[in-house]
């Protein structure tokens, strides 16, 4: 590609903190209040102006994976932080009860975007943290860079700085633990950490563009939900459309006037899936998906009763990215692990997620094995630890997993479990002078116990 000589330069430092965090989604906030919450000077980078991550400005208004489907009773598995959060959001009276989901065998929680957005300021500003909003991460610098290459034996490196652009400009912060929650694990790339990333429908997840439909009349929709995916597929039979995708997600909100859809699948034109780290594939990505949106709700509209005076109130901000870089850290967290409800010594919380994976013009859910399991998997310390650079930990979907594994503990309530347990750690590692993986885990499972986290022990 063809380049343009930029000179070198000395860049104003904005800061310096103990804890720099990326990304404010699910595993960001986590991080980022468990840290300030430990006395850590502690700053949150977020390229948007609210937090949320894909919650918010991907438009999703659903939590999955907060809730297990245990040997056959639906319970919440996710506790320590999300309960401050949620209990935030139930307050400004935007959270629904749990509703059945997945052919009625788990629990998702809908939500309502904007008390997402004012909860989680409230949680993170009011644990100590310093947020910095419209400020989007481009690049870092490593202090101790490597002597002798990109060995994979090769340990000790260590993120020194990183740099951000906004409206003010170009600045460097400085931290002494990093914890990446970018989603797209840009920190780890950058860094030299080792990660995969998949391009074919069989190695990275289907994005979508999530919309909301206002102005329904509920009490004609009734259970609409559950004929909207008949009536694409029987229009599809009859030759009058097609659709992206089965298994259409459109439901009601807290406010039962506005309605969820989740529905649109965003391939390139070779087939493949719209990559989330590729600026050209995200802008081909947009219009397509709005294209999309529109022939949905066109279609609802005219087939679906209740829906003739609606119209669409809110396009998500931003495509719905579901997997791009993974980190192949300490371990990996795989499909079977997901499907064995798998357990680890070194359990930082839980997944009752199944595995979700969005294919080819399909959605296909993999619950776990057996008559009656006990519906989750523990999530091991590990699958934060990255290799190779001893200052970094790397929460969400861009963890440790493989793509089966990141097909199921990829979504909000592993998440903020991750985060949590990345944000108390980054205080043990700095507490104890030590690299990120070197951090003594009985007393992290100590301090993530008395902070209410649950690590997966049966009832
Ligand atoms: C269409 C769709 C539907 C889904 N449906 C559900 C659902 O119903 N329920 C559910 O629980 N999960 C769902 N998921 C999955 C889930 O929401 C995400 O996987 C989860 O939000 C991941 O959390 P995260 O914190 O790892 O990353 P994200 O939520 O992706 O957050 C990453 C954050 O980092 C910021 N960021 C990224 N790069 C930078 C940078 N360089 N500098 C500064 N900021 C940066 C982003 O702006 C973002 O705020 C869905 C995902 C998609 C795409």
């Amino acid at each position: 590609m063809p380049a343009v000589h930029e000179p070198s330069r000395e860049t104003p430092l904005l800061g310096e903190y103990d804890v720099v965090v990326v990304g404010g989604g699910p595993a960001g906030i986590t991080a980022a209040a468990s840290a300030a919450r430990a006395g850590r000077s502690t700053i949150l980078i977020e390229r948007y102006g609210y937090l949320g991550g894909a919650g918010t400005a991907g438009g999703l208004s659903t939590f999955c994976g907060l809730h297990a489907n245990v040997h056959g009773e639906h319970r919440q598995v996710i506790h320590g932080l999300a309960d401050d959060l949620l209990g935030r959001m139930a307050a400004l009276d935007g959270l629904s009860e749990p509703h059945l989901s997945l052919g009625n065998r788990i629990q998702a929680q809908a939500f309502d975007i904007s008390a997402y957005k004012i909860a989680a300021d409230d949680l993170v500003g009011g644990s100590g943290a310093t947020l910095l909003y419209h400020a989007m991460v481009t690049g870092l610098s490593m202090t101790e860079p490597s002597a002798t290459g990109d060995s994979a034996s090769d340990q000790g490196r260590r993120v020194g700085a990183v740099f951000v652009e906004s409206k003010s400009g170009r600045h460097a912060i400085r931290g002494q633990v990093f914890i990446d929650c970018s989603g797209d694990g840009d920190l780890a790339a950058w860094s030299g950490a080792p990660f995969e990333k998949g391009t074919t429908a069989t190695d990275m997840l289907f994005p979508s563009l999530m919309f909301r439909i206002n102005g329904v009349d509920p009490a004609t929709a009734g259970r609409a939900w559950e004929t909207v995916a008949r009536k694409m597929d029987e229009a599809e039979a009859a030759g009058t459309h097609t659709f992206p995708r089965k298994r259409p997600i459109v439901r009601p909100q807290r406010n039962p006037l506005e309605w969820r859809a989740n529905m649109s699948q965003l391939a390139n034109p070779d087939g493949s899936p719209v990559d989330g780290t590729d600026v050209w594939q995200l802008s081909y990505g947009e219009v397509t998906g709005r294209k999309q949106v529109l022939d949905a709700f066109e279609f609802i509209k005219a087939t679906t009763p209740g829906f003739a005076g609606s119209y669409i109130v809110d396009i998500a901000p931003q495509v719905g990215i579901r997997e791009t870089r993974r980190i192949v850290g300490e371990y990996l967290l795989s499909q079977d692990d997901i499907l064995d409800c798998a357990g680890f010594t070194d359990s930082i919380g839980v997944n009752g997620w199944p595995v979700e994976a969005h294919v080819t013009g399909d959605v296909q859910v993999i619950f776990p094995h057996g008559d009656n399991p006990r519906g989750f998997n523990q999530l091991p310390f590990r699958m934060i630890v990255p290799k190779l650079v001893d200052n970094l930990y790397v929460a969400g979907r861009c963890a440790s997993m493989t793509h089966g594994g990141q097909s199921a503990a990829r979504v909000s309530g592993p998440c903020f479990a991750m985060g949590q347990a990345a944000g108390t750690a980054a205080d043990l590692a700095l507490k104890g002078g030590i690299a990120c993986r070197d951090v003594d885990y009985g007393q992290l499972r100590e301090r993530l116990v008395s902070d209410g986290a649950y690590l997966g022990e049966e009832w």
